[in-house]
């Protein structure tokens, strides 16, 4: 059952992280009995939060209106990471079919991408549409590991790539030298693509960083960069948001880190469980909804989300 509003922590290392938080906020613990909370996404014309329960096989709802918490769907594909296409659809990562699909507000399930040159893609993990209406997505071995998170099986493309679909479908892998790519994200000027690489899940002392890169959308491809951004200051950055002024809020071991855009961390805050992801929600775009393991927890911030359009 969901636990009463508890006083909200932070560790705030940079001052400019103060004007971040709304004093006073609690931190609301909305939603238990999941076995790995994932894939957040919010729907502002259902006012509703929609994540990822993977294990369970469940897509899971929580209402702000009513508060109330219902299951969506189930089975529900492994889903993994949602997004929302420019016009607001859902666009999920489903590890059970090993694809990217759309869901049109009729209930239509459309395949975004299956395969690339003819082989099944892994496991998409995480997924952002791009303002060309580009689908970009990370594709890491963790849906087909085992059959905990989907069904155990081998790598057809033998190799964890982040893709790019573009909007004729035509699928490329644009990110090739990561080891267990993540979340990812862009830039608010879309000139920049951060990816997490979680890598160190499968390789001693392997990634565990966000790496930026330079990026044309408009071409479809990476120009240069790649450097690590930031590396974890505890366990792994999983998945991650920008807010409306380009500020990255990236899930970690026990919290959601706060970085400017130059890799300066502000602050964390602190859940009492292992976070997997992060989105800006709310009538105001204010609240910071977080899936960690067992839960869905909230936090109203100082700062929104970006604006969607
Ligand atoms: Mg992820």
């Amino acid at each position: 059952m969901p636990r009463p509003p508890s006083p909200a922590v932070y560790d705030v290392l940079d001052e400019r992280f103060a004007d971040l938080i709304a004093p006073g906020e609690e931190l609301h613990h909305l939603a238990d009995d999941c076995r790995w909370a994932e894939g957040p996404v919010y729907v502002a014309e259902d006012a509703a939060l929609y994540w990822s329960d993977i294990p369970n096989d469940r897509l899971l709802r929580y209402d702000e209106a009513s508060g109330s918490v219902a299951e969506h769907e189930r089975p529900a594909g492994f889903c993994n990471g949602h997004t929302l296409d420019r016009a607001g659809v859902v666009i999920a990562c489903e590890h059970g079919s090993r694809s990217v699909v759309r869901w049109w507000p009729d209930g239509r399930r459309e395949v975004v991408a299956d395969r690339f040159d003819g082989m099944r893609f892994n496991s998409p993990n995480d997924v952002v549409v791009a303002s060309d209406g580009s689908v970009w997505f990370t594709d890491p071995t963790y849906g087909i590991d085992s059959d905990e998170e989907g069904h155990a099986s081998a790598s057809e493309v033998g190799a964890n790539h982040v893709y790019r679909v573009g909007v004729d479908g035509g699928v490329t892998a644009v990110i090739t030298d990561m080891v267990q790519p993540n979340g990812l994200a862009f830039s608010l000027d879309e000139t920049v693509l951060y990816v997490a690489d979680t890598g160190v899940s499968h390789v001693p002392d392997g990634p565990r960083h966000i790496r930026r890169f330079d990026v044309d959308v408009a071409s479809g491809s990476i120009t240069g960069g790649g450097e690590v951004w930031a590396t974890c200051p505890e366990g792994v950055f999983d998945g991650f948001r920008l807010d409306a002024d380009g500020r990255i809020w990236a899930s970690g071991l026990q919290g959601v880190h706060c970085y400017l855009p130059d890799g300066t961390l502000l602050g964390t805050v602190r859940l009492p469980e292992v976070c997997a992801n992060v989105e800006f929600g709310g009538p105001d775009g204010r609240t910071l909804y977080m899936t960690a393991n067992t839960s869905l927890y909230a936090l109203r911030l100082a700062v929104s989300g970006p604006t969607r359009g």
